[in-house]
């Protein structure tokens, strides 16, 4: 018997998300059994703890679209029992059953080796957000990052607390737009030299461009911030987009892109091959600060997941919520 939270959905279409015991019979088919030891609270997993956002298609369901511990069972020849192995993406914990109980079963090719140097609990203070932030940080480098400070929107956020930490340690300045005036401290203790304030940021303008104020963006917010960022950042320098905590659509022009030849790149994290996953942890492992991850943590368990996930939807997570499932 082992512990997961369940979603389940009644008949008048209610989703409920509780702790209950289930037996290894319970999983999904996959040629690898882990135990799970430590997973993490996304925006994606605070759609699918509540009514699910439509990512969710089969109930019940156990959510937990990341997570990190040990190889119990495997079926095939890249894992054997006591592999160490991290799980982003995929639509794991979406399509299929994810990290939110204590035995996971997937397939084999979602897995990555944990990188040397980073234990199981420290993959999932990175987890499915850091990944990104690294993946999108790596986005900015091969188009190169222009001097000057590099913009991180949502910064307080999962993704934009890591882009901050990583840029910082890379030698960057960092200017952190954030919402909550609060966490200022906070984004500087991980490295932000400029906080800006999210409504100077946040406002539609008529002026395709404004003022050169940036080398480079990680941007998790989208939506008027994005359409306004694109329009101030430097001549050639590049946004990698991530997220949309404050709205999927674009109001933009291509007046950036013609004039100053800004490029917008895409980033997703779900679909990455293989090397470039290995790729990306392995730079987590060298280039991000493991004390100031650690600063980023705030541990839970699987009981306060469904408070959690109302939090997340609600933008009032700060850094990295490590659950741990021991
Ligand atoms: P968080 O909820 O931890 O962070 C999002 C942050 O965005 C908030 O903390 C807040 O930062 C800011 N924010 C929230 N609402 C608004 C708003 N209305 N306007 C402006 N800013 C806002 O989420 P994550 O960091 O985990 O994820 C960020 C985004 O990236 C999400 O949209 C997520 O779906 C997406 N994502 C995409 C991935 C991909 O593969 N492309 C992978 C992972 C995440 P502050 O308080 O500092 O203002």
């Amino acid at each position: 018997m082992f512990n997961a939270l369940v979603v389940t959905k009644d008949d008048e279409g209610k989703t409920h998300a509780a702790v209950q015991s289930l037996t290894l019979d319970d999983l999904p088919a996959g040629n690898v059994t882990v135990a799970v030891e430590f997973s993490t609270v996304n925006y994606k997993d605070g759609l699918c703890i509540g009514p699910g956002g439509g990512l969710v298609r089969n109930y019940p369901h156990v959510p937990g679209i990341d997570f990190a511990g040990t190889v119990e069972a495997s079926d095939d020849d890249r894992y054997k029992p006591g592999d160490k192995v991290v799980l982003t993406g995929w639509r794991v914990g979406e399509a299929h059953w994810g990290g939110y109980g204590q035995k996971a079963r997937v397939n084999a090719d979602w897995l990555v080796p944990l990188p040397e140097g980073i234990t199981t609990r420290q993959a999932m203070a990175v987890g499915t957000a850091g990944f990104t932030a690294m993946l999108a940080v790596m986005a900015l480098e091969a188009h190169g990052i222009k001097d000057g400070p590099v913009l991180v929107t949502g910064a307080a956020g999962g993704v934009g607390s890591v882009a901050t930490a990583i840029l910082s340690n890379l030698g960057h300045e960092v200017a952190a737009v954030t919402g909550r005036p609060e966490t200022a401290d906070y984004l500087k203790d991980l490295g932000a030299t400029q906080i800006v304030a999210r409504e100077d940021i946040n406002e539609t303008t008529k002026r395709p461009l404004e003022a050169e104020a940036w080398g480079g963006c990680v941007d998790a917010v989208g939506g008027d911030m994005l359409a306004r960022v694109l329009g101030q950042m430097k001549y050639g320098a590049s946004v990698s987009a991530v997220g949309l905590a404050g709205g999927a659509a674009l109001p933009a022009t291509v007046i950036p892109f013609l004039l100053r030849g800004v490029n917008l790149l895409g980033i997703d994290s779900v679909m990455q091959p293989y090397e470039n996953r290995v790729a990306a942890w392995k730079r987590i492992a060298s280039d991000l600060p493991m004390e100031k991850l650690e600063a980023m943590v705030q541990p839970a368990t699987l009981s306060d997941l469904p408070q959690l996930g109302r939090d997340i939807l609600k933008g009032n997570v700060k850094g990295r919520v490590v659950v741990d499932l021991n």
